[in-house]
């Protein structure tokens, strides 16, 4: 499957994951915030996910 060597995901849940080797097959994500003020990890998120 051809994959965006730039982009890393584990998200195998998501419609464009590469499950060959855990990139993004997308050319370009939205890499979006949560409402909780940017202090932690987990206040960021690909905002490009689509369920499989
Ligand atoms: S769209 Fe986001 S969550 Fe989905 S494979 Fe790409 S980087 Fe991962």
């Amino acid at each position: 499957m051809n994959h965006n060597d730039s982009i890393g995901c584990t998200v195998n849940e998501c419609k464009h994951h590469c499950k060959d080797d855990n990139f993004c097959t997308l050319n370009k994500i939205e890499v979006v915030k949560h409402d909780c003020a940017e202090k932690t990890l987990e206040c960021t998120d690909c905002g490009s996910f689509k369920i499989l």
